[in-house]
């Protein structure tokens, strides 16, 4: 049968499988009120669960650097320990654009507990040490 053709093309949503290098095609089928009625196309549990996720409460991990006063480098990378709704990370990026660590900086430090609200930390993933920033530190 032609995609056309298909009564419930209108119910279907395709998604990539991001959880490994495979790439499952994932479908997952709705119903008229919206609910997830399957999920298909996953080779393992995971990318059932991501597509059910995927479609109802897309969610995606930040990785992003802030500023940091007196370090070897101006900034330093940060993330989010768990993923945070998908609508909310340009707000994220934005509030940590505010953020200044003074160094020396340790990695998993602290940077902002339950950002927006989510329930979700963010910690440094490198050390940063004190020393006066380089030029191409500056810029970077
Ligand atoms: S469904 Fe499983 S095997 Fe397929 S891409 Fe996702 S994680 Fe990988």
């Amino acid at each position: 049968m032609a995609p056309d053709d298909d009564p419930h093309a209108d119910h279907l949503t395709h998604y990539l499988c991001i959880g490994c290098p495979l790439g499952c095609r994932l479908e997952v089928e709705e119903d008229d009120h919206g609910d997830v009625l399957e999920v298909r196309g996953f080779d393992c549990k995971k990318g059932k669960e991501y597509g059910r996720q995927e479609h109802t409460e897309p969610k995606r991990m930040v990785t992003t650097t802030v500023a940091v006063r007196g370090g070897l480098h101006a900034r330093v990378p940060v993330k989010t320990r768990e993923a945070v709704p998908k609508p909310l990370v340009r707000e994220v990026c934005r509030a940590l654009g505010t953020v200044e660590l003074t160094a020396p900086v340790a990695i998993g430090t602290l940077v902002m507990g339950d950002v927006l609200g989510t329930g979700v930390d963010i910690i440094v993933t490198r050390d940063m040490p004190e020393g006066a920033p380089t030029r191409a530190a500056q810029r970077g």
